[in-house]
């Protein structure tokens, strides 16, 4: 089986250095918050040291686990644990269906949430958040909602090679609705999606470009703003896949210049269940429902059916209130921490893994060479050994990396390989992680080859 990659594989020959760790707990680090400022936030971008892992229940209590899959979901802090337990306990009531205080305050603890996660991705606007199920849900009711509208036979969707199946299927599936021609812009082996690219794949008969913010597999963030312009200039509308960018890079749907953005809050240290859509409010108050029933309505009688003013519209039957709450406790974490400090801290994580990687003669990094430019996600393959059989040796040595086609297929079968390894960090990982990874892949080498 063919493991090795043909977009942008870095030969290795970084030097690693030995790294001394010192460890800061949580709390110590929160005190320090008050009067030390500027040292904190130092301590904090310091991956020698870790000042978060004390936060997240299931890292202090699987101490010895090496979590290096945060892509596929994160971990959950003890804030977001509470948040949740908290609705059951001290709200539990079906939000929007009560006159009663409890099913007020649950209402109300919806709504907190909608203008918090308005401003974490800064749209104008709370009613212009749908809480959805994922990412995947969003995109499929941009896709069947958005894209029956606008979309007609001989138009053309323009996505690109690098996406996930759930921005990739919801719109081959809508083109062969339509007899609509799906377009694939592809970058160059530097992940880049280049200006030449961008302005030939978006043209006059364009309707809908459809973009991961941060690909899931080369771990490269997308010139958003230049194909949102693009996108524009033909009368086309420009939809975001924020999966893998929200959870690490600040949000500005204004400034991206998007029409519509997608993410997950399991990604974000949030609860599995609850996904958000943002769209223009135009865009929504002209999309029809994808789902009906209960809450959506506005009016109903046996023949026919009034929808509710947008996000309701969207939002048909019981919502997972607790997981929305969850969401809010999320954002709440992350602010608390402030996108600049999670932001250098995950950067370096990333690019000390690729340095790391790229110091073993037999990986083969994927995605660009610099290591900077890997948000999140180093992918990589080692020769010679399938990608299954590098994530169960570094299994048994407690250490989670993803393995397979990461829902990206035709990315892979682009690159001319079946499979890859993924390691994809947040804030919780240290350096101690990424060397254990490095030692951990070295006794990959050695099992099938008898040396480092
Ligand atoms: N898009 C991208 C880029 C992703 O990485 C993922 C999750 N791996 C998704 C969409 C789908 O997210 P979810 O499974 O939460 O719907």
């Amino acid at each position: 089986m063919n493991t090795t990659a043909t977009c942008g594989v870095v030969p290795a020959s970084v030097e690693r250095r030995p790294i001394e760790h010192t460890y800061v707990t949580a709390s110590n680090m929160r005190d320090d918050h008050q009067q030390h400022n500027t040292d904190l936030v130092n301590t904090a971008t310091d991956i020698t040291t870790n000042p978060f892992k004390a936060d997240f229940p299931l890292l202090t209590h699987e101490h010895d686990l090496v979590f290096l899959d945060s892509a596929a979901t994160a971990q959950r802090p003890q804030s977001v644990l509470d948040a949740q337990q908290n609705f059951y306990e001290r709200l539990n009531s079906n939000p929007l269906r009560g006159l009663y205080r409890l099913s007020v305050e649950a209402t109300q603890a919806i709504a907190d949430v909608r203008q918090t996660t308005a401003s974490f991705i800064g749209a104008p606007s709370a009613d212009e958040i749908v809480f959805t199920r994922n990412a995947t849900e969003s995109l499929n009711l941009l896709a069947r909602s958005l894209g029956n509208t606008v979309v007609h036979a001989g138009d053309e969707v323009c996505i690109t090679i690098m996406e996930h199946h759930s921005n990739l299927i919801p719109w081959q599936q809508l083109c062969a609705a339509t007899g609509a021609h799906l377009v694939y812009m592809r970058p160059d082996d530097q992940g880049v999606l280049t200006d030449a690219t961008i302005e030939q794949s978006i043209g006059p008969k364009t309707r809908i470009v459809s973009v991961a913010h941060v690909s899931n597999v080369l771990g490269v963030e997308n010139p958003i703003t230049k194909i949102a312009r693009r996108a524009h200039e033909v009368g086309a509308l420009c939809i975001v896949d924020g999966a893998q960018s929200a959870p690490h890079l600040p949000i500005d749907v204004a400034k991206l210049g998007c029409d519509a953005f997608a993410f997950s809050a399991h990604k974000l240290f949030g609860p599995m269940g609850i996904g958000v859509m943002w769209a223009r409010r135009d865009l929504l108050e002209a999309m029809p429902p994808m789902l009906t029933g209960g809450e959506m309505i506005d009016w109903v009688t046996e023949t026919d059916a009034g929808w509710a003013p947008i996000p309701q519209k969207f939002e048909a039957g019981t919502q997972d209130a607790a997981g929305i709450a969850g969401l809010g406790a999320a954002i709440d974490y992350i602010e608390s921490i402030g996108h600049a400090t999670l932001q250098k801290r995950e950067q370096t994580l990333a690019a000390s893994c690729v340095h790391a990687l790229q110091s073993l003669p037999y990986i083969n990094v994927i995605g660009p060479d610099d290591p900077h430019r890997h948000v999140g996600v180093v992918s990589f393959n080692v020769d010679g050994i399938h990608p299954h059989d590098v994530a169960s040796i570094l299994d048994a040595q407690n250490i989670a990396i993803r393995a397979g086609h990461h829902c990206a297929q035709p990315l892979l079968h682009w690159m001319g390989i079946d499979s890859c390894c993924r390691a994809s960090v947040a804030l919780y990982n240290d350096q101690g992680d990424i060397d254990r990874l490095v030692d951990g892949l070295q006794k990959v080498w050695a099992i099938f080859h008898g040396t480092n």
